[in-house]
C-alpha cells in the first residue's frame, strides 16, 4: 500500500511515528500550518514555525524516506487574535516557497466575523499565488459551519476543484459533493469519523474527489489511520486499485495542482541541514545519532 497523508501535523509527533508510518507505506505527506496548543502572542512565533515547516520537518521526514510538503496560513482559531493577524502580510513570501503546496489550514472555527474575514483574505491569496486551499470545518455545529464555509468559498470565486473541505462526516458530505470541492475525512481513534463509517461513505459516494487523512496532532490521534482505512476498505471488498486511488492518486492529483509536488524517487534533500548530517544508522565514528 502506498500512502499520501494529506493532513498531518508532524511537528507535534515523534520520530517513532515517522518510523511506524514509513513501515506501513506512508511515502508522502502534507503538513498544514496550525496552532501550537499554547496560544501565540506575536507574529514572530508564526515565522519560526513556518521556517520549521519548510526546512526542519522535511529533513526529519526524509530520514524515513517520507516526502514532506506543507500548507501555510493563519489558522482559524488564531484568526481571532489581533496580535496573530499581524502575520498576514508575511504569508506571501512563504507561499512562494518550493515545498508549499497549498494555503491552509484556513476556515471557520468558532464562526466569528474575524474568522470569516481572514478566511476570505487567504482565499484571495491562494488565487493570487495559484495555489490550492485546505479548509478546516468547525467541530461544533458542523452543518452550519460547513454551509457557511461553502458560502465564503463561493463568494471568493476560487475554482471549487482547487479547494479541499476537511473534517467532513455523514451530515456534511452531500453539500460538499454538490459544491464541486474535494471532500476530506479525518479518521480519529475514538471520536468523530472512524474506519467503518468511512467505508460506508465511500460505498455511497464513490472515490472521486475523496481524501482520507489522520489529522494527527497534539491531541489523541493516530498517524496510521490512513493505513487502517485502506485495510478496512480491502476487508469490505474494495480492490487494491481503489485503495491506491484514495490513498495515493487522489492526493497527488489534488496537490499536483500546485505544480510543486516532489515525489521523484531520486530527489533527495541536501546531505546536511543546519549543521546536522542525515543519519541512516550508526555514524561511521561509532557515536550514537543525536
Ligand atoms: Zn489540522
Amino acid at each position: 500500500m502506498r500512502i499520501f497523508d494529506p493532513h498531518i501535523h508532524m511537528s507535534s509527533r515523534t520520530t517513532d511515528d515517522y518510523a511506524a508510518m514509513a513501515e506501513v507505506g506512508v511515502r508522502a505527506i502534507v503538513e498544514p500550518a496550525f496552532w501550537l496548543g499554547q496560544p501565540r502572542t506575536s507574529a514572530g512565533s508564526f515565522l519560526d514555525y513556518f521556517d520549521a515547516l519548510v526546512g526542519w520537518e522535511p529533513f526529519r521526514a526524509a530520514q524515513f524516506g517520507i516526502r514532506h510538503h506543507c500548507a501555510i496560513a493563519l489558522n482559524p482559531k488564531e484568526a481571532n487574535d489581533p496580535r496573530c493577524r499581524e502575520v498576514l502580510p508575511e504569508l506571501p513570501r512563504y507561499l512562494a516557497k518550493d515545498r508549499v503546496v497549498a494555503v491552509g489550514e484556513v476556515g471557520d472555527d468558532s464562526m466569528t466575523q474575524e474568522e470569516d474575514g481572514v478566511f476570505a483574505h487567504q482565499l484571495e491569496l491562494a488565487r493570487g499565488h495559484e495555489l490550492p486551499v485546505l479548509v478546516h470545518t468547525p467541530h461544533r455545529d458542523k452543518e452550519t459551519g460547513t454551509k457557511r464555509t461553502l458560502a465564503v468559498v463561493r463568494e471568493s470565486g476560487i475554482a471549487p476543484e482547487r479547494v479541499i473541505v476537511d473534517h467532513l462526516n455523514e451530515l456534511t458530505v452531500d453539500m460538499v459533493a454538490e459544491s464541486g470541492c474535494w471532500m476530506a475525512f479525518s479518521i480519529y481513534p475514538d471520536t468523530k469519523m472512524d474506519e467503518p463509517r468511512m467505508v460506508a461513505i465511500l460505498r455511497r459516494h464513490g472515490l472521486d474527489r475523496m481524501l482520507v487523512n489522520s489529522a494527527a496532532d497534539w491531541g489523541r490521534s493516530d498517524p496510521l489511520k490512513t493505513h487502517a482505512t485502506g485495510r478496512a476498505m480491502l476487508t469490505a471488498g474494495f480492490t487494491d486499485d481503489d485503495v491506491d486511488q484514495l490513498l495515493w492518486r487522489n492526493p497527488v492529483a489534488f496537490f499536483g495542482q500546485s505544480g510543486r509536488l516532489d515525489l521523484a524517487d531520486d530527489a533527495v534533500l541536501p546531505a546536511t541541514f543546519a549543521g546536522n548530517t542525515i543519519l541512516r544508522g550508526p555514524r561511521p565514528d561509532g557515536e550514537a545519532a543525536g
